[in-house]
């Protein structure tokens, strides 16, 4: 097994296409190389010697070292330097790389072969020992943080860190002799600094920084085969679904230098504009500054060129401005990338004395909007073609053009409080909060927060991901906390430098305004605009973006499932035409009963004693419904719409306060204490396998005739009008095909009589939900009736697994953390079981009945994953929430792609 590939003067052992082997940055450093663009020689320590390491107790493969020194020795020919050596040294990096791009939540050492022995050699070769101390005192603090802390499994408490407590001498040291900025501190200084450092290091961990250039190399490297499993990288991971065993290669490479005077630079920049998705080159860049300066915020970066420039940053040298020779190599290294990997690239480079090195290509993380922008302009550029583009925007990244805007009249008259850098997406208002645990905290209990941090710090993956937004105090467009949060498509502002936060206190002030946890405050993440108090969002019209409709047609000439929502209002059904839906393919009747005449005669209904006092009650509710049926159907005109007959878990509308209870006896005329006897009669111990479903239509039949005779009154006076409505009556919870059968004699009695009254044939069908194993198993049966059928997989999940839909909370935390259960099974859908019984009833169904109609009407509708299933499982149509349509749409195309 070979463990370790090289990179270098052009030529390379691996190739763009070995990701899972050498990581994506590994994989993009060889290519790089074999495109003939500037990049330090290094190796990359494969995900074999990861996946190694952990089998093998921490240990790393004893073949190594071999292989190691070989490629090693390569790297010093190239740079005619030797690592270690007293005259003529070579300085290494050790960084992680991924198969897929974890922004910061791993480790890296930087300078690492600087010990006593090289540093007079390196002050010889460069004339320069103020930038040696500087580069030495960076590896001494990356070194105690990341090898000699992290990786050795010490936790400090908050702010107790080894990082912390040498930077908090340095700038004792800085104030000490009134230095303003670390580039003011000379050689001595730095000495001094140093000196200190080291003191600290081996007070509070116990053991000497290692003044040796192997030991140096091999504690780097494990320690970042250790951060894979850190706890930044674990939230991460948990959050983006990427799997423990795929492990991180290690990039060992020459070290190119920003920071060696004003000849020398470093950046990152993106092919194209990652917030708009415009066809514009992007980025940032620092004169004498090490890569870490640009994206850890502690100085405000310069913009690349014109087009980056901001209100903000116009007055700021551009690299354009500054070394336009090198701007322009870098322009042109811009569009080989792209012109090579067809896609947007997020480039990382350094100019040492002038220079240009190139030390990262990856694809740029992007939001939602940028995506779809980019997708469709290559298309139209030739670059891709149209299956491409459908694929590579992430269906759930257009949730984000469905996202809120701030109302722009309210937002004008409210004062700013103050501005950062725009750095996601809309709008967002939340109360504030200042750790991401609190984050965390508060928005299990169902509150809107958002994050406010001083810096960017990856280890608040698992509170960003919780906060409607993110604002931090400094930072910039390309800071972790930017990447992160453009990546989710959330609303964050970064870098906005008049906070004043205590995390202690649990406050923010902006000059005299003080804000406390709790406070509401709104962002305006395009603007970079920071409001007190709440200003009123507003929902997002998707139709104003001509690319997500141009991306939108090509789905649906794609796309052969259809795709229609889940809705009972009026307006819940406008919204979703409005957002591409074909069809309602779930009505909840009893969802039109939460008003307050309804909802008394909906619960006289429940308690009536006799079949007497049950008619009356129901026939109040007729008119109603009538009316309900007819506005739903006429909004849907020439689309189909699935009415389900009654299916309340009876709990939901009898479990009354005092003041309910004396409303219903004096409407029923009965005495308080009888309502009470009857509602503890009906009392169920488990209502969601109770008397609900079919099972209610079955002992008062009176409410399936009501509720079919509104749909086709409804449908007959329609028609009359020269409406086309086209209504599919549902019969709910079915086990057994004489359930269904039962009700269906009971609808086409209806039917029959009002073709009767009107002297029309009306045009509906009848059908089933098939929600229950047993319908499942026996799908063969029903289908010899039910022209239709619905698969109700909320239910369908609550039956299979047995686990109660409503409590389902206070056990799955455990399920997820012992990787018992990988995903919530109502959210997205169990293939492996479920899936299963849906695969069973679909084949049994149609083979009695081959032109079937099937769908699906619970929430996994709305889920890719799922969609996915039911289209190569041959369903017909996935009903979802309105706001799932466009989703659905996309995932429906892509299905088909991919089925292709
Ligand atoms: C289902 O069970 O999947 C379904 C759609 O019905 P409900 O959620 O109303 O029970
Ligand atoms: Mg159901």
């Amino acid at each position: 097994m070979k463990y370790v590939y090289s990179f270098g003067d052009g030529k390379a052992d691996g190739k763009a296409d070995m990701k899972n082997l050498l990581g994506g940055k590994g994989a993009n450093l060889a290519e790089m190389n074999l495109l003939d663009i500037p990049v330090p020689p290094g190796f990359t320590l494969t995900t074999e010697v990861c996946t190694e390491f952990y089998k093998s107790n921490k240990t790393l493969p004893k073949e190594l070292d071999n292989e190691v020194l070989d490629c090693l020795s390569s790297v010093e020919n190239i740079m005619n330097a030797k690592f270690g050596d007293e005259s003529n040294p070579l300085l290494l990096s050790v960084r992680s790389g991924a198969r897929q791009s974890m922004p910061g939540m791993m480790e890296t050492v930087l300078n690492v072969g600087l010990t006593s022995k090289t540093i007079p050699g390196l002050i010889n070769k460069t004339n320069n020992p103020r930038f040696v101390y500087d580069a030495y005192r960076r590896l001494i603090t990356m070194y105690a943080d990341v090898v000699m802390e992290k990786a050795a499994g010490i936790e400090p408490k908050e702010g107790e860190g080894i990082r912390k407590k040498l930077e908090h001498h340095l700038s004792s040291y800085k104030k000490e002799y009134n230095l303003k900025h670390d580039t003011a501190l000379s050689e001595d200084d730095w000495i001094t600094v140093i000196d200190t450092f080291k003191k600290e290091i081996k007070n509070t961990l116990g053991e000497n920084f290692p003044d040796d250039a192997n030991s140096q190399l091999w504690g780097g490297i494990e320690a970042v085969f250790k951060s894979w499993n850190g706890a930044r990288a674990i939230s991460y991971r948990k959050i983006e679904n990427i799997p423990e065993e795929w492990g991180t290669a290690v990039n060992v490479q020459t070290m190119v230098f920003g920071n060696t005077g004003e000849e020398s630079a470093t950046g990152v920049a993106f092919t194209r504009n990652p917030a708009t998705g415009e066809n514009k080159f992007f980025g940032e860049w620092l004169t004498n500054a090490q890569g870490e300066d640009v994206v850890a915020g502690l100085r405000t970066p310069h913009p690349l060129n014109e087009d980056t420039k901001t209100k903000e940053t116009k007055n700021l040298p551009s690299l354009e401005e500054s070394m336009p020779s090198i701007y322009n190599e870098l322009y042109d290294i811009r569009i080989r990338l792209e012109k090579h990997y067809l896609d947007m690239q997020d480039i990382e480079f350094t100019i040492q004395d002038g220079k240009l090195w190139m030390l990262q290509t990856r694809v740029g993380k992007r939001n939602g909007v940028a995506t779809i922008k980019m997708a469709v302009d290559m298309v139209n550029e030739n670059m891709i073609n149209k299956k491409t583009a459908l694929l590579r925007v992430n269906p759930d990244q257009l949730e984000e053009l469905l996202h809120p805007t701030l109302d722009t009249e309210n937002e004008q008259n409210t004062p700013i409080l103050t501005k950062g850098l725009p750095a996601g997406p809309g709008g967002a208002k939340g109360k504030a909060v200042f750790t991401a645990d609190d984050a965390e905290l508060w928005h299990a209990k169902g509150e809107k927060v958002i994050l406010i941090r001083e810096e960017t710090s990856p280890e608040d993956v698992h509170g960003m991901h919780a906060a409607e937004a993110i604002l931090t105090a400094r930072g910039g467009m390309t800071s972790h906390a930017a990447l992160v949060a453009r990546g989710w498509g959330k609303c964050c502002i970064v870098g906005c430098n008049e906070l004043n936060i205590s995390v202690d206190k649990k406050e923010l002030r902006v000059d005299n305004t003080i804000i406390k946890e709790g406070d509401w405050i709104t962002m305006n993440g395009a603007l970079g605009n920071v409001y007190l108090g709440q200003i009123n969002l507003i929902p997002a019209d998707p139709d104003t973006n001509l690319e997500y409709k141009q991306l939108m047609t090509w789905a649906d000439e794609t796309r052969k499932l259809k795709i229609r929502t889940n809705a009972e209002s009026q307006d819940d059904a406008k919204q979703a035409i409005k957002f591409g839906a074909e069809g309602i393919g779930l009505c909840r009747t009893e969802h039109m009963f939460f008003d307050d005449t309804r909802i008394l005669a909906m619960r006289k209904m429940i308690l009536a004693e006799n079949e007497n006092d049950r008619r009356s009650a129901v026939m109040e509710l007729l008119p109603f419904q009538k009316e309900d049926f007819k506005r739903i159907l006429k909004t849907m005109e020439g689309k189909p719409v699935t009415i389900r007959l009654l299916d309340p878990p009876l709990h939901e509308f009898i479990t009354l306060n005092e003041k309910q209870i004396n409303e219903l006896a004096s409407s029923l005329e009965i005495d308080k204490s009888t309502v009470i006897q009857r509602i503890n009669s009906l009392h169920e111990l488990n209502p969601m396998l109770g008397h609900r479903g079919c099972r209610l239509g079955i002992a008062y039949p009176e409410i399936t005739e009501m509720q079919a005779t509104a749909i086709l009154d409804a449908t007959a006076e329609l028609t009359k009008e020269g409406v086309n409505v086209l209504p599919e009556i549902m019969v709910p919870l079915v086990g057994t095909v004489t359930e269904y059968t039962d009700q269906e004699s009971i609808i086409r009695k209806v039917a029959a009589d009002i073709e009767n009254q009107y002297g029309l044939t009306l045009k509906y069908l009848v059908g089933t939900m098939i929600e229950l194993p047993r319908a499942c198993l026996t799908a063969d049966e029903i289908a010899e009736h039910a022209e239709f059928f619905s698969f109700g997989t909320n239910d369908l999940t609550q039956t299979t697994y047995g686990f109660s839909r409503d409590d389902i909370g206070s056990f799955l935390p455990d399920y997820l953390d012992r990787n018992i259960l990988y995903e919530d099974p109502f959210q997205s859908l169990d293939i492996h079981g479920v899936g299963k019984l849906v695969s069973i009833a679909v084949k049994l169904g149609r083979k009695v009945n081959p032109s079937l109609k099937i769908g699906i009407c619970g929430e996994h509708g709305g889920d890719p994953k799922s969609i996915h299933f039911f289209k190569n499982n041959g369903l017909d149509y996935v009903s979802c929430s309105p706001y799932r349509v466009p989703i659905a749409r996309l995932s429906a195309a892509q299905a088909e792609l991919n089925l292709k």
